[in-house]
């Protein structure tokens, strides 16, 4: 790609896209927010690099914490991933237990990614990894490992294996049995956090000890952050005898600070998150519409303005509801949506940002239709509603 303004995509030989992919999240303001713009501009006037905690900082924590309660105090760092590692770090220190449940196709960062053939490059942790959306199951081996248990870390939406969200039952299944053991939960909300003004936690009524953010949360800046209850990041005050240490060049840069403080009070308010999820989860249904209309056994799962095609007419709990032919059918619908002038993730997954127009909404949901009107032969028969 060459550039890109509002929520469209140029590529370097001149042919534009509407931007689907939205950074993977990160890209929620678009590319040329002029408010956002401004904040950037603004804060390099004023030095880039000051050496020490700065109003910014302090500011942008606030607009978080206000938005996000159970984040009563937290710490900036670089990205989803830094925060995860210092999540998980942080629950091993304040528990001294060593083990860590996650759940099979989390993507928690580049070091921490569980798919079905693992990842010789995470980061070396005891992890236990569980079925998602598996109730009972996951309750026992939380009870299992019991005293052993630092941490159980869940994104309220597994992502990366195709925007499954969890269900009610399921996360308060988490928040007891992990009290029940001592275990600290942690909510990775780096993507989650733009589902209305409070995130998953804010839907589910459902809070964790520590929370995880990135993406957008710097105004589509380097960024991540993580928090909690005061008591547990009581324990990075430098100055009480123990105290954790968190250290980074990086962590409070003046450009995302400024962009972020600029997204959460001007762009991205409060009432602007809660009316997005609305309108963009009306579309995702609408589409759902659509694919039912038609007869074909396909859907769009994940909730509001994140979702992914799936080619199954079944509920879809966890990555193995997912058949095999439905990654084989996305990257085929990315590439014939490519040439449609629409970039989607080649697994499938679409991300709105806010500058999207009701004409380019439209464009995409042509789009769909033309797909299953053109390789509707390929698309297994509808048996039954989605999900
Ligand atoms: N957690 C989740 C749920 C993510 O989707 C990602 C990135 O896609 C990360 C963490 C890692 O964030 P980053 O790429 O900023 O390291």
């Amino acid at each position: 790609m060459a550039s890109g303004h509002g929520a469209t995509l140029k590529d370097v030989d001149g042919n534009t896209y509407v931007d689907l992919v939205g950074e993977f999240s990160a890209g929620l303001y678009g590319h040329s927010d002029p408010v956002i713009m401004q904040a950037v501009r603004d804060a390099l006037e004023g030095g880039v690099v000051l050496a020490a905690p700065t109003r910014l900082e302090i500011e942008l924590a606030s607009l978080i914490s206000a938005r996000f309660p159970s984040v009563e105090r937290l710490r900036f760092c670089n990205s989803g991933t830094e925060a995860n590692i210092l999540a998980l770090m942080t629950a091993i220190a304040v528990t001294g237990r060593k083990r860590v449940l996650a759940f099979k196709g989390a993507y928690h960062g580049g070091v921490l990614t569980f798919p079905p053939d693992g990842n010789p490059l995470n980061i070396p942790l005891d992890v236990t990894l569980a079925n998602y959306n598996d109730v009972a199951g996951t309750e026992e081996m939380i009870r299992q490992a019991g005293k052993d248990l630092a941490a159980v870390i869940v994104e309220p939406i597994l992502g990366a294996a195709g925007n499954i969200p969890a269900t009610q039952e399921f996360m308060q299944m988490l928040r007891r049995a992990s009290s029940e053991c001592g275990a600290l939960l942690i909510f990775d909300e780096v993507k989650t956090s733009r589902t209305g003004r409070g995130g998953m936690q804010g839907q589910f009524g459902v809070f964790p000890d520590l929370t995880t953010l990135g993406k957008y949360i710097g105004g589509g800046l380097a960024c991540g952050a993580f928090g909690g209850s005061a008591d547990i990041m009581a324990r990075f005050d430098p100055g009480a005898p123990g105290g954790l240490k968190h250290a980074g060049t990086f962590n409070n840069n003046v450009c995302t600070m400024a962009a972020g403080i600029a997204g959460l009070s001007q762009v991205f308010t409060a009432e602007r998150a809660d009316e997005f999820l609305a309108t963009t989860d009306g579309f995702r249904k609408g589409l759902n519409a659509l694919c039912a209309e038609r007869g074909v056994a396909m859907q769009f799962s994940g909730l509001g303005s994140m979702f992914t095609m799936h080619f199954t007419g079944r509920t879809i709990t966890g990555p193995a509801d997912l058949p095999s032919h439905s990654r084989s059918l996305s990257q085929l619908f990315h590439m014939f949506a490519l040439l449609r002038g629409v970039l989607v993730a080649g697994r499938g997954d679409f991300f709105i940002s806010l500058p999207t127009s009701d004409a380019q909404m439209q464009t995409v949901r042509e789009t769909v239709d033309d797909f299953i009107r053109v390789y509707g032969n390929l698309i297994p028969v509808r048996e039954s509603q989605p999900a």
